[in-house]
C-alpha cells in the first residue's frame, strides 16, 4: 500500500552548536514529556512479554509495519525495563533497526536524491546497502577489509575495499556520502572527514550517524594509537557489531558536540545536528540523532 501523500510529517530539531541545541531544548521541554509518556505507555501495556510487535509506518518499505521490541533485555528504570531504542525496533520487513530507518529518512528528507545522484555508502555486506543500491543505481558501497587486498579493488565477491582515511576515489566524485556508525571506530577520524570533503562534489552532503552524547559539548577518546601502532584503552573497551568480523570493532571515541567544530575546521561550509522522535514512524527513544554536513 501506498499512502505516502497523507503521511504525518516527520518534525525535528536541528542544532548548530551545543548552545542552540539546549536553547531548543529548553523550548522543546513539553514535547520531550509528551514522547516519553508515549512510550512508558507502551513498555507498560507489554511489561510481561519478552518480546513486542510495535505497529507504525515504515519509511524505508514506504509501508504499515511493524517493529521488533526485546523487552527482555534493557535497562531498568523505576522497575521498568527500557530496551535499547536505538539498536531496536528493527522492521520485520526490511530488518532494518531505529536508527539505520531513521538516518535513511533523514538523509531522504534533507537531500532529496534522485536517479542521478552519485551515493557512496561506507557499507556494502548489509540489508541497507542492498536497499539503497537498489533504488539508487549510481551507488557505491565498502567494507574496510585492511590489506588484505588493495584500496579501490574488489574480492571475488564484489566487496570494494576501501578505508576512509584514504579513499581511492578522485576529488569531486560524490553528491552524497552516507555513513552510518562508522566514524567512531576510526581513530584519524579528523582524516577520515577531510577525505569525505575531498571526494564530495562542491555543494554535496555527508549524512552521518554516530553514538553521540547530546549533553557533551567535548567528544570523549576512549582508546587512541601510538607511534608504534599499539592501541592504547584510556576507557573500558567498547566493541559494536561489525559484519565483517565476529570480535566486533573497537570504539575508539564517544563524539559529543566539538565534533561539529572539527568538521567545520576541516572545510565543510555547514553542519547541523538533527535530532528526531516519532512515535508513528517507530524511532522511539530519545535523543536520535544524523548529522549532514555541506562541502
Ligand atoms: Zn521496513
Amino acid at each position: 500500500m501506498h499512502t505516502s501523500q497523507k503521511l504525518p510529517h516527520l518534525s525535528y530539531l536541528k542544532a548548530k552548536s551545543f548552545d542552540e541545541y539546549q536553547r531548543l531544548r529548553s523550548v522543546s521541554r513539553e514535547l520531550y514529556i509528551l514522547m516519553q509518556d508515549i512510550e512508558q505507555a507502551i513498555l507498560y501495556n507489554h511489561q510481561d512479554q519478552d518480546h513486542v510487535e510495535l505497529n507504525g509506518y515504515c519509511h524505508v518499505c514506504d509501508s504499515f509495519s511493524h517493529f521488533k521490541i526485546d523487552c527482555s533485555r534493557g535497562r531498568n528504570v523505576n522497575d521498568l525495563k527500557i530496551p535499547n531504542w536505538r539498536e531496536g525496533l528493527a522492521c520485520v520487513k526490511c530488518r532494518l533497526n531505529n536508527r539505520k530507518r531513521g538516518s535513511l529518512h533523514i538523509f531522504f528528507r534533507e537531500c532529496s536524491p534522485s536517479q542521478e545522484s552519485k551515493i557512496y555508502l561506507t557499507e556494502q555486506k548489509s540489508p541497507l546497502y542492498k536497499h539503497v543500491a537498489q533504488k539508487f543505481p549510481l551507488t557505491c558501497g565498502s567494507e574496510y577489509l585492511g590489506e588484505k587486498i588493495a584500496y579501490g579493488t574488489m574480492t571475488k565477491d564484489g566487496i570494494r575495499n576501501e578505508s576512509l582515511t584514504g579513499l581511492s576515489f578522485e576529488n569531486n566524485k560524490f553528491d552524497y556520502i552516507l555513513s552510518f556508525d562508522v566514524l567512531e571506530h576510526i581513530p584519524n577520524y579528523i582524516q577520515a572527514f577531510k577525505e569525505c570533503l575531498r571526494v564530495l562534489k562542491p555543494k554535496g552532503k555527508l549524512v552521518f550517524s554516530v553514538p553521540f552524547n547530546i549533553n557533551s559539548p567535548s567528544n570523549i577518546i576512549r582508546a587512541k594509537v601510538d607511534h608504534e601502532g599499539n592501541i592504547i584503552h584510556l576507557k573500558p573497551a567498547q566493541y559494536h557489531g561489525d559484519p565483517m568480523s565476529k570480535d566486533g570493532v573497537l570504539c575508539f571515541q564517544d563524539f559529543g558536540w566539538q565534533m561539529l567544530d572539527e568538521i567545520r575546521e576541516v572545510g565543510f561550509s555547514c553542519v547541523e545536528a538533527i535530532i528526531y522522535r516519532s512515535r508513528f514512524y517507530g524511532y522511539l527513544g530519545n535523543s536520535h540523532t544524523v548529522f549532514v554536513a555541506q562541502k
